[in-house]
């Protein structure tokens, strides 16, 4: 077997083709979507990954702007700077860049951001709304999976899924996500015994680990489909995934690339997100 590929950037543009009328006929209304993204130091990948939102935000029609702080800004005054944004009615979405300088706490940070703009789905208020099924901000990595696997048709419900990771921002909420839609999940980390006796029964298998290369062919059911999350740069620079490409494309159903697999999705909902804030804060305010 084949896999078919999911080309994340293919259903990227599609996605967005769609958003970019949207916002026109929001402006149209008067409503500008606005996302402003805090950047503290200036760390090369996370400059980088900045720098990808706002030219994602501009070909979308979405206004964006980064403010840039010091890595030597104190806790109390990027608070500060939040509850500014907070405040500011031109700005629908916040979205402070990870990771921070070890002496500002994250978690203080994320919760910082009033929900109604928590367009990274990282707020407590906004994961407890995800558990319990309501309307929320999806965290832009999982909701890019599941989208993803819908693009394709691909069922989840009565699905054995298998998550290889269990961080805040991928792991715990992927599995959170394919339970909502009935999926039977498996959370896999690096205290799991014997990973390959549960992989190997994952119909859907996400892997979201941070090591490149480190799942081939045998943990991969025949027939499975699988989601490469990881994204790592090798020494000759080459950006590449947590899945041997090569192998697992010849046992798998469908299988995402790296890049242009999870990665232009999880901006791609980032830019769904804000929109949607748009949407509910000037309705909110109207
Ligand atoms: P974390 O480092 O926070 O989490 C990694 C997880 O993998 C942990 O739960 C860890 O277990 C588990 N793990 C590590 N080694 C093994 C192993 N040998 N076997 C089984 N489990 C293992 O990473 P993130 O979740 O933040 O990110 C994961 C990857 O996804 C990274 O490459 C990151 O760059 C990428 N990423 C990609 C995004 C995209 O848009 N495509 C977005 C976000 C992240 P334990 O908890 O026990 O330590």
């Amino acid at each position: 077997m084949t896999a078919e590929i999911i080309d994340g950037k293919a259903l990227s543009l599609k996605l967005r083709e769609a958003m970019k009328e949207e916002v026109t006929k929001l402006k149209a209304a008067g409503i500008h979507p606005k996302l402003t993204v805090v950047l503290v130091g200036n760390h090369p990948a996370s400059k980088s990954y900045v720098n990808g939102k706002k030219k994602a935000c501009h070909e979308t029609g979405i206004d964006s702007e980064i403010l840039e702080l010091s890595t030597t800004v104190t806790e109390t005054e990027l608070l500060q700077q939040i509850h500014k944004l907070n405040n500011d009615p031109t700005v629908h979405g916040i979205l402070v860049q990870l990771p921070l300088p070890g002496h500002i706490e994250e978690q203080k940070v994320i919760e910082a951001i009033i929900p109604e703009k928590d367009v990274d789905g990282f707020h407590p208020i906004n994961i407890g709304r995800m558990m319990t099924g309501m309307d929320t901000f999806l965290p832009c990595t999982p909701y890019g999976i599941i989208t993803m696997l819908q693009s394709k048709s691909i069922p989840i419900k009565g699905q054995h899924a298998v998550v290889i990771g269990r961080s805040n921002i991928v792991g715990k909420p992927v599995a959170q996500l394919l339970l909502n839609h009935h999926a039977t999940v498996t959370t896999c980390h690096s205290k799991t015994k014997d990973l390959k006796s549960l992989t190997k029964q994952a119909d859907i298998l996400i892997v979201a680990i941070g090591k490149a290369h480190v799942i081939d062919e045998s943990y991969i059911k025949e027939g499975a489909t699988v989601i490469d999350v990881g994204i790592n740069r090798l020494d000759n620079g080459t950006l590449t995934g947590d899945v041997d490409f090569q192998s697992v494309k010849e046992k798998a159903a469908y299988l995402t690339p790296v890049p242009r697999g999870v990665g232009p999705m999880t901006i791609t909902m980032l830019l769904k997100n804000t929109i949607k804030a748009a949407k509910g804060l000037e309705n909110r305010e109207g």
